[in-house]
């Protein structure tokens, strides 16, 4: 037991890098961990001031008589903030990084709070004279037609909403006003709407689901909600969250930044009034901080946003839903690399509350621990619109249209899809998977991909000729020849960007009108949700654009969705790509005839007999799922094992190299004999970026202890050695 403690006494000063040493009183050293409350004699008065334990040593860092002791270790009940604080210890034991890392990113520095009055746009103009004014707005004035729509569907909008995610500025507010369209009204602060509540009756299966988790509120539990695209799992939400917050607790809903559109937004407003708050990442951080403190002061129920929304202090969380729980953002690409799944999961547990992880194609990882019992799954298996029904799914297979001298992007069958749907005024979207990395070398005449023999990924060419694995190290020469059938159509994939595609659609398709949505046109905040309003608002024909538009939004009037080159994700060099292939094709899916017109989705590929296309065209998860398991199973991937990815970066390559292989070496030592595999050190996905140069260590294992073990060990060894190695971690 430690008879030293650093002590950080204001976790919400905004910097936090001073903690104070203090003495462990013998008597309390039992209680001393990292991440305690304690209570110590601080400044000129020797006030007692509340602080935390962020480390424990034996050794004084100064002279002896100069350290004060600890006052109390108290064992009360812990606060929302002991609780944060402990929630920031368990992340930063597992994902590593320092402890300041993990409390800055579960509790925010503190902010000036500006005092903004509580203002509501209302809409005062009869709703047929606006409707009619919606009519004849014109093409280009996309965020007037936004107003006139939003405030036809809702009467009363909180100001924020209407001037941040409907993106409406003060001056078009004004001119409203002045038109007699709408009052801008200030309102007392303490006074709480309560929303109009569940307007839909639930069906069956939703409350089937709806049940099984209300009666886990108050005792805890993870629930899968495994439904398809419009089987209405939102409305189970709102239902669970209800009945949560009719219990006095409060509820955290997390949902992809993407998918949180005004349409998403006025849902929750409508049922729960001002009760709902929403946090999303542009927001100014004093904003952000203002929305925690009305948490904290019990002034609304229901926090809405991206993965830091899971941070949010309520005193009595009761309900954590994480809705698109697959979705790759829950993972934070900062120290610490949490996973908000995971961490939703731990932070229910710590406060007994009910997490619900929503999706229509569930990650394997939450999947395969709904098969092992860890968490109850949930069947959602229709559309919830009366006469909405899945759509038809077709596969192209590209390596016969190169056998008919068809060198476009776009099938003969699609084409011919595409030019139907025009004419009788339907809607399109044409989506490229393309997740900004090319460089793996397929065949074109036959789809063959070439792989590494260890590791079952795809290689990744390089500009000396080589094919390279950026797991294991393994290369070869490439040849141009396909190693299959003999063909001379091996090559790498290049980048066939949108833009060249949205040329070649308007080439071929000259009527047709065109939007394009990509990371060149959404360059401001919320230009991707403008772009997709005027697609929703019919004045575009074919959408064209990356995953981000396949991704959670409702287009009544889609009835063809294409999925140009199903391949593009299938080679990028990770584990998971057949699980990110599968998820794209699903979701595009999902995205076809919403509505009552059935509708068709046209996948093309160069390897239709791949099961994440097959599985993906047949609408079928469990298939694919049974496949990817078993694929996991034989090379020791995650959710199987337990996978720690470790990753050093310098300048000079030489020392980089170096270094890595010691700290390989040192890490077989210490994790071979306890049974796991190491790997490395290799190139990783990216291997060299700003003159830095990167090498990565794999360690598979089925004991996580063991990885957090691994990982210490490499972040001590960093420090010890001091060669100028950064290392990041990243689990799983
Ligand atoms: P998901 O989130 O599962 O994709 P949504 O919750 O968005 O699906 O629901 C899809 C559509 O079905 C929405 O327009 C919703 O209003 C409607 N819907 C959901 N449940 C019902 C129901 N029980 N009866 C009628 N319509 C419903
Ligand atoms: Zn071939
Ligand atoms: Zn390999």
């Amino acid at each position: 037991m430690a008879a030293f403690a650093d002590i950080i006494i204001d976790i919400s000063a905004p910097t936090l890098d001073r903690s104070f040493q203090y003495e462990v009183p013998a008597e309390l050293r039992e209680r001393a961990e990292v991440g305690s409350p304690v209570l110590v004699p601080f400044g000129g008065g020797n006030t007692l001031r509340k602080g935390y334990i962020v480390g424990l040593s034996d050794e004084p860092k100064i002279a002896l008589e100069k350290i004060k002791p600890i006052a109390d270790i108290p064992k009360r009940d812990l606060s929302i903030e002991d609780s944060l604080v402990a929630l920031a210890y368990r992340i930063k034991r597992r994902y590593g990084g320092s402890l300041y890392d993990a409390l800055r990113t579960v509790i925010p520095s503190r902010q000036k709070i500006a005092s903004v009055p509580k203002r509501k746009v209302r809409r005062v103009m009869s709703k047929d004279r606006l409707a009619e004014m919606l009519e004849s707005v014109s093409r280009r004035e996309t965020a007037k037609a936004r107003l006139y729509g939003a405030l036809l569907e809702t009467e009363e909008i909180p100001y924020e909403l209407v001037t941040g995610k409907l993106k409406i500025t003060k001056a078009a507010l004004t001119k409203a006003q002045d038109e007699g369209i709408l009052t801008v009204a200030e309102l007392d602060e303490t006074v709480n709407e309560p929303g109009a509540g569940l307007t839909v009756t639930l069906n069956d299966e939703q409350q089937a689901a709806a049940d099984t988790i209300a009666k886990s509120l108050g005792t805890g539990g993870v629930f899968v909600l495994h439904g398809i695209t419009g089987s209405g799992k939102t409305e189970v939400y709102l239902s669970v969250i209800e009945r949560t917050l009719a219990e006095g607790r409060q509820v955290i809903v997390l949902i992809p930044e993407i998918a949180l559109t005004y349409q998403t937004v006025l849902r929750f407003y409508r049922c729960f009034g001002d009760r709902v708050a929403f946090v999303h990442s542009k927001m100014p951080a004093g904003e952000r901080y203002r929305m925690r403190e009305r948490a904290k002061e019990g002034r609304i129920s229901i926090m809405i946003g991206p993965r830091s929304a899971l941070f949010t202090p309520f005193p009595d969380l009761g309900l954590i839903i994480v809705d698109e729980e697959h979705e790759t953002s829950y993972r934070s690409e900062l120290t610490p690399r949490y996973h908000a799944v995971d961490v939703a999961v731990e932070r229910a547990h710590m406060c007994g509350a009910t997490v619900v992880l929503g999706s229509a194609t569930p990650s394997l990882e939450t999947f395969y621990r709904c098969e092992k019992g860890e968490y109850q799954l949930l069947t959602l298996s229709k559309r919830a619109k009366d006469g909405a029904v899945l759509p038809k799914s077709e596969i192209v297979d590209l390596r016969e249209e190169l056998k008919a001298k068809n060198f476009s992007v776009i099938s003969r069958r699609l084409r011919a899809a595409i030019e139907d749907r025009l004419a009788k005024h339907e809607q399109v979207m044409l989506f490229l998977n393309r997740r900004g990395y090319a460089g793996f070398v397929s065949c074109r005449s036959c789809g063959y991909i070439a792989q590494c023999p260890h590791c079952d990924i795809s290689l990744t060419y390089h500009n000396d000729g080589t094919l390279r694995c950026h797991y294991c190290g393994h290369r070869v020469p490439y040849q141009k020849t396909c190693p299959e059938c003999g063909s001379e159509y091996f090559l790498p994939f290049g980048k066939s960007g949108t833009q060249k595609i949205e040329e070649l659609v308007e080439k071929e398709f000259p009527k047709a009108r065109v939007l394009r949505m990509d990371a060149d046109t959404t360059k401001a905040a919320d230009d991707y949700e403008a772009i997709l309003s005027e697609f929703a608002e019919g004045k575009g024909d074919i959408l064209i654009g990356t995953q981000m538009i396949v991704k959670g939004h409702d287009f009544p009037k889609v009835t063809l969705v294409g999925a140009l080159a199903a391949d593009l994700s299938l080679g990028v060099a990770e584990y998971s790509c057949a699980e990110r292939t599968f998820d794209l094709l699903a979701q595009a899916a999902g995205r076809a005839g919403r509505d009552r017109i059935p509708g068709e989705v046209i996948i093309q590929t160069y390897r239709p007999d791949h099961y994440a296309i097959t599985a993906a065209a047949a609408s079928d998860y469990r298939s694919f799922y049974d496949t990817e398991i078993r694929y996991r199973q034989s090379f020791g991937y995650p959710p199987v094992r337990h996978m720690l990815t470790i990753v050093g970066g310098h300048r000079r390559e030489d020392t980089l190299e170096k270094a890595m292989g010691e700290l390989a070496a040192k890490t077989r030592e210490v994790a071979e004999n306890a049974g796991a595999v190491v790997i490395g050190p290799a190139l990783p996905q990216m291997h060299k970026k700003n003159d830095m140069f990167f090498r990565a260590i794999y360690v598979k294992c089925r004991d996580i202890e063991l990885l957090i073990a691994v990982k210490d060990a490499a972040e001590q060894w960093m420090h010890e050695a001091r060669g100028g190695v950064g290392l990041t971690f990243d689990m799983d």
